[in-house]
């Protein structure tokens, strides 16, 4: 069964249509389908649990064999619905919109019950329809509001029953909000909007963009999680997810890399000893000349990565070589030089995470383009700097891919680092290092038991060795208390990757009895299924025929059963999944 994505090419208000795919497989959803609106995907609406329109102006016909789908049992999510399937469901719209509008997820039903109830932001105007005249035995799911704190009446989400079926609708395009949050504001890029040092970030994006009232909000994850809430809620059959981590026990991690910065070589060595006494691995970028280049020669790095270290590139746009030099129109020159520096003298695997020297960027997503093509799958250059210190610059903590302003998506993972190590934070960590230890565990333990995403931190050696061990020490040990793994952002990567390409299919439930195919390879030799569960009670389940552990585990209002998968991590398996509720 699974769920059907329909999306209209071409149409300029499908732009960021396909793109809510890659937002529902962020969330895990791994049975979907994504099809054009046409006779084909029209005939086979009832062939799926639920369908999700995305942002499309299809004409009457189409509009009408909808809601007569849903009339007859059918359930249907509509992100930001054109104005004629608006009035066909039964909804009365005011002709006006809202910008740019927050949402405030409410209390009171299930579907906005476990994500918090403050105002989030959506950069894009939100429709308005009026409170007075919508459909007997709706329900407001989120309220519309004009700014952080000014509410309005109008509803942002409902939830309505229509003949025998339901459906939930979005007033405004949920994929685009969750794109903008996370990459920032386009209009700025090649601007240094910071105001401060000639590197050109990506943090320039988000300048007068994210709101600082609320940047301890991982704002796009919470859009994310109504739109999973709302499958959750009308789906005719629960779906099924692929758990963030490979392991249950594991509710949130540290991601762990390093900045070069032509460190000595007691700094590397204490870093990476002092990271291996907390039972985890970092990934450390190296610097690469041209004028002048790092201590970690190939041998020494040979002997690191046989201690389950990793090692990618620093990319330096700032090098004397490019005095005065745009950063734009020498990036791309670099990124290639250095792979092909790399590839040739430091052999073994390929660089698949990176972070460059202050933070060089280019463009809004040309960066990540270049990365796609040799071969880079995360990226960990947003930083939450300065004031966003240990906050969600890019409303989230899960990797997500990258989205063009046409609605190309990238296959590089954007990866908020939230937590470093630099000139910036160097008085703070200095003066105060148990302080800001203790508030970021308090950022884990929050993950740990509410948002589920991992905490991204940079140390770099020279750093580590001169003033922040204290401060990253005491992190490593909150981590190993609080049963957060420590993972180098290669394996991460790994990982991240592999859970995208993972398979779930043929999922079908029977008398309470829930089966499904998981297919993929794993680099730790494991994934975790998530099903959602109706009843508290633990199922049984196994893999293959063979009984596996079960626990149950709270997720944003809902109750799933977590199993695990063993998979191998080399080459494709398929494995089935049975789960007794
Ligand atoms: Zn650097």
């Amino acid at each position: 069964m699974g769920m059907l994505i329909l999306t209209q090419p071409g149409n300029r208000a499908n732009t960021y249509g396909p793109y809510a795919a890659a937002v529902l497989k962020a969330e895990g959803f791994a049975d979907l389908d994504v099809q054009p609106i046409g006779p084909e995907s029209l005939g086979r609406l009832n062939d799926y649990d639920v369908v999700i329109l995305t942002p499309s102006l299809p004409r009457r016909a189409v509009v009408e064999r909808i809601v007569d789908y849903v009339k007859a049992g059918g359930r249907l999510i509509a992100l930001r619905p054109s104005r004629l399937l608006a009035v066909e469901l039964g909804l009365a719209p005011t002709d006006t919109a809202a910008f740019p509008a927050y949402v405030r997820p409410l209390p009171g039903n299930a579907i906005s019950a476990g994500v918090p109830h403050e105002s989030i932001q959506t950069h894009l105007p939100v429709d308005n329809y009026e409170p007075l005249q919508l459909p007997e035995g709706t329900r407001e799911i989120a309220r519309v509001y004009l700014d952080a704190e000014v509410e309005t009446s109008y509803p942002a989400v409902l939830h309505m029953p229509l003949g025998k079926g339901q459906a939930v609708v979005f007033g405004y395009d949920l994929s685009q909000a969750v794109a903008l949050i996370r990459q920032g504001n386009p209009s700025h890029q090649g601007w240094r909007t910071l105001g401060f040092g000639n590197p050109y970030r990506p943090n320039d994006m988000y300048s007068g963009h994210l709101d600082p009232r609320r940047m301890h909000l991982p704002q796009a994850d919470m859009h994310a999680m109504l739109l999973g809430n709302a499958i959750n809620a009308i789906a005719k059959h629960p779906q099924p997810r692929l758990w963030y981590y490979d392991s249950p026990e594991t509710k949130s991690m540290v991601v762990l890399d390093s900045d070069d910065d032509y460190s000595p070589l007691e700094a590397f060595e204490a870093l990476m000893d002092s990271v291996e006494a907390h039972n985890g691995h970092i990934s450390i970028y190296l610097m690469l000349g041209p004028s002048k280049y790092t201590i970690a020669t190939p041998e020494r790095v040979e002997g690191w990565r046989a201690r389950g270290h990793s090692f990618g590139i620093h990319h330096n746009a700032f090098d004397p070589q490019y005095v005065n030099e745009e950063q734009d129109a020498v990036m791309e020159e670099i990124v290639r030089r250095d792979t092909d520096y790399f590839r040739e003298h430091y052999g073994g695997e390929t660089v698949i995470a990176n972070r460059n020297h202050c933070l060089g960027w280019k463009g809004y997503v040309d960066l990540p383009r270049i990365y796609e093509d040799v071969g880079v799958v995360l990226d960990t250059n947003l930083l939450s700097i300065r004031h966003q210190w240990l906050q969600y610059t890019n409303g989230s903590g899960h990797p997500g891919k990258f989205v063009d302003t046409d609605g190309e998506i990238i296959e590089v993972f954007q990866q908020l680092t939230q937590a470093y190590d630099d000139a910036s934070v160097k008085a703070q960590l200095s003066s105060n290092p148990v302080g800001e230890a203790k508030a970021t565990r308090q950022v884990m333990l929050e993950k740990k038991e509410r948002y589920f995403s991992p905490l991204t931190m940079l140390s770099h050696p020279v750093s580590f060795y001169t003033y922040s061990s204290a401060y990253q020490n005491q992190c490593w040990d909150y981590a190993n208390e609080l049963g957060l793994p420590i993972w180098s952002a290669f394996e991460w990567a790994d990982f991240v990757r592999a859970r995208d390409q993972a398979q779930v299919s043929q999922s079908a439930w029977n008398n309470g009895s829930f089966s499904c195919t998981v297919s993929g390879s794993s680099p730790s030799g494991s994934f975790t299924l998530m099903v959602p569960l109706h009843n508290g009670e633990t199922p049984r389940a196994s893999v293959d025929g063979e009984t596996v552990d079960v626990t149950l585990q709270d997720a944003y209002g809902y109750t799933y059963a977590l199993v695990p998968v063993p998979i191998s991590s080399n080459g494709a398996e398929s494995r089935q999944v049975v789960v007794q509720t």
